[in-house]
């Protein structure tokens, strides 16, 4: 599999999805349910499909994930495709996020984090923030495991 697949998941694995974006592979998460909708898009974006249905992984191009639990999936993922560069994705909307001056954001986030932080992160797309708080280290000690 290629450096630079893309991803779509199906609206069973919105997690997945966004655990995905966090570690940073390129991933849409597609919350209808219906079949077309999702092939259409992933044909023309040339996206993989990751799937829970065993109906929709009969198609080319498309994955069964086989769990129901995060780490058992992630497991998955890890045998189909290398670790991207971890937190450079929005886990909210997958856009890539970029470093901010710490003055930009000032108003955006409580004043004790604006103190004690110096290297923020925004999403151009949501205009969500990132810093590496306790939020943080939860999700680091995570993708350390999966990535291990
Ligand atoms: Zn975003």
């Amino acid at each position: 599999m290629s450096e630079s697949q893309k991803f779509i998941c199906d609206f069973m694995l919105g997690r997945l999805a966004k655990w995905m974006r966090l570690l940073g592979f390129d991933t849409l998460y597609h919350r209808d349910t219906d079949e077309v909708g999702i092939l259409h898009q992933a044909r023309k974006e040339k996206r993989m499909i990751l799937t829970r249905s065993r109906a929709l992984a009969e198609y080319e191009n498309a994955i069964l994930i086989k769990s129901e639990q995060l780490d058992e999936q992630m497991e998955q993922i890890k045998e189909l495709s290398p670790i991207k560069t971890p937190f450079t994705r929005c886990p909210e909307c997958n856009s890539k996020i970029e470093c901010v001056d710490k003055e930009e954001i000032r108003e955006d986030v409580p004043e004790y984090i604006y103190k004690v932080h110096n290297n923020f992160k925004k999403c151009p797309c949501c205009g969500r923030i990132f810093w590496k708080g306790s939020h943080y280290k939860e999700i680091k000690r995570k993708i350390d495991e999966i990535t291990k």
